[in-house]
């Protein structure tokens, strides 16, 4: 049976949503908060999935425990799919996210409503330390508002409008998000995959 999954980050936001997704299986999640002298993941990918793998495999083998590592991002039709894999320093060295949100409305100050159709993407590697076990993908679409609209999540939350709610997910919050995004999408089938891998018995070195 797995015992803990580390998931590879540091980005508090985005690891009280993973461990909602997979809040009924039973078993600790950790994070890289949990660890001392971890190996640096330099996040040089030109694609989420080659991001989400890096993370997972450098702590995987590092750690020799069952990791799991996801690279998630925005990308906006109107900017050429930009920031992409970019998405959490867009606005530079000290970027945070009101600053890349205010970047974003600037870019697009110019551009209609309708031509701003922008996509999320969630990827996820699942690793042990022996390499990679499987990747997953969700994307949820949406248009950028045209101003900061709402508290709830983070990063681009507040300009991600949901047309069939003209909401953005910084309105709707938790309730609405947890149910469409692209990191919902993914993490239905990470936890599909786990439950397989646990009921199997594939790895019993975690056992
Ligand atoms: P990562 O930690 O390198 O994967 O960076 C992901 C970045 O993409 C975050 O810092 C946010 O800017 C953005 N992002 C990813 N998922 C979400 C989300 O669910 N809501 C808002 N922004 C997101």
């Amino acid at each position: 049976m797995i015992k803990e999954l580390v998931v590879a980050t540091r980005n508090k936001k985005k690891l009280e949503e993973i461990k909602y997704m997979l809040k009924d299986l039973n078993f600790m999640i950790t994070s890289l908060a949990d660890y001392d002298n971890l190996p640096k993941i330099i996040e040089d990918g030109l694609t989420f999935k080659e991001n989400a793998i890096k993370k997972s495999a450098t702590i995987a083998q590092y750690l020799g425990k069952f990791t799991l590592g996801e690279d998630s991002g925005l990308e906006v039709e109107a900017l050429g799919n930009r920031p992409g894999v970019y998405s959490a320093r867009y606005s530079g060295k000290n970027s945070t996210d009101r600053r890349n949100n205010q970047k974003l409305l600037k870019e697009l100050a110019k551009v209609p409503l309708k031509k701003r159709k922008a996509k999320y993407t969630c990827s996820v590697a699942v690793c042990d330390s022996h390499g990679l076990l499987g990747v997953f993908e969700g994307t949820c679409r949406g248009i950028i508002a045209s101003r900061e609209r709402g508290q709830f999540g983070f990063g681009y939350d507040p300009i991600f409008l949901i047309p069939k709610y003209n909401k953005t997910f910084g309105e709707l919050g938790e309730g609405i998000k947890h149910k469409m995004s692209h990191r919902y999408k993914a993490f239905v089938k990470v936890r599909n995959f786990i439950l397989g891998l646990d009921r199997q018995r594939l790895n019993p070195q975690h056992l």
